[in-house]
């Protein structure tokens, strides 16, 4: 990612909203999975728009059976309802592959066979196989052409201000992997627009995906949706929150859930008033919507776990 300068007209959300949380289901939510939830709805929510969840399994060996669900009942303990029907992207193999089919003869993705090895000298994969793939019998993975959509590339984000990349930096992003496997990226590209988001919100983390995703967008004739990149909670050695290193897990108990809730919600630079951090979970939500203000949502990219969560 390249220079970032504050944009002054940033746009807002306005009528038609749709947002989305969409988990990849490796293990159950942790306290940082919670702000970005929690964060996606109160946006959706204030804007009086709708809130959805996408369960992105798209890579079954990351993806422990049943963790979905799990994270589904964490979301309702923690009042987050959601609106329609739970997208489950292993069910969506067709539309993923369709919209690769319209890359590929449009001649915006290619097969590659070339591998991580050959290619270990630099920084990003240098496109040979762009003009014919270099190992016709060997097995193949599809990448987008980086090198012909809009450069430098552009865009607001609501809380980051204009951020500016430069395509040829970022390289010729995996569609399928040579195990068949859609990536991330395109999966996520066809649902957004497919599922007619306006708006994505979601952790600061996902900021460098952010332009392959517009890439693609792009390369499909999608719509492009807003962003705001949420400030990340981090570990003490400021590290991502995972399970290796010990995340806060999420309560079960209603006591504990309303502590976190009011936790997460401080995190996101809106925590309620002293008296209503021990109430019910919808009564901290309703107060939330109605005081949600990304004005105050820090610009820092990071802040620490509180302590005690
Ligand atoms: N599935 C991604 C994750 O859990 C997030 C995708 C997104 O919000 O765009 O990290």
């Amino acid at each position: 990612m390249a220079a970032m300068t504050p944009s002054s007209s940033s746009p807002g959300p306005g009528a038609g909203y749709r947002g989305r949380f969409a988990p990849t289901p490796s293990g159950p939510l942790h306290f940082g999975s919670l702000v970005a939830a929690l964060g996606s709805h109160l946006d959706a929510r204030a804007a009086g728009g709708e809130w959805r969840v996408r369960i992105e399994d798209i890579d079954p060996p990351r993806c422990p059976a049943g963790a979905g669900d799990t994270i589904l009942r964490q979301l309702e303990a923690f009042g987050l309802e959601w609106d329609g029907e739970v997208l489950w992207q292993h069910s969506r193999h067709g539309a993923y592959q369709a919209a690769l089919e319209r890359l590929a003869e449009a001649g915006l993705a290619y097969p590659c066979s070339c591998s991580r090895k050959q290619w270990r000298d630099y920084a990003v994969y240098p496109g040979w196989c762009r003009h014919g793939v270099c190992r016709p019998d060997a097995p193949v993975a599809w990448r987008l052409r980086s090198d012909l959509g809009e450069h430098p590339a552009r865009f607001d984000d609501r809380l980051l201000g204009r951020l500016t990349f430069d395509p040829a930096a970022l390289g010729d992003v995996v569609l399928k992997r040579k195990d068949a496997l859609f990536a991330y990226q395109l999966a996520v590209a066809v649902d957004d627009t497919d599922q007619g988001m306006t708006d994505v919100v979601r952790g600061v983390d996902l900021l460098d995906n952010t332009p392959w995703q517009r890439q693609l967008q792009q390369a499909l004739g999608y719509p492009h949706p807003r962003y705001l990149h949420l400030p990340l909670v981090v570990a003490p050695n400021g590290q991502k929150l995972s399970k290796q290193n010990l995340a806060p897990t999420l309560a079960t108990r209603p006591d504990g859930i309303r502590r976190q809730l009011s936790a997460a919600l401080e995190a996101l630079d809106q925590a309620p008033p002293a008296a209503l951090a021990e109430s019910p979970v919808a009564e901290q939500l309703a107060w939330a919507v109605s005081h949600w203000s990304t004005a105050r949502l820090a610009k820092a990219p990071t802040r620490p776990a509180p302590e005690e969560v």
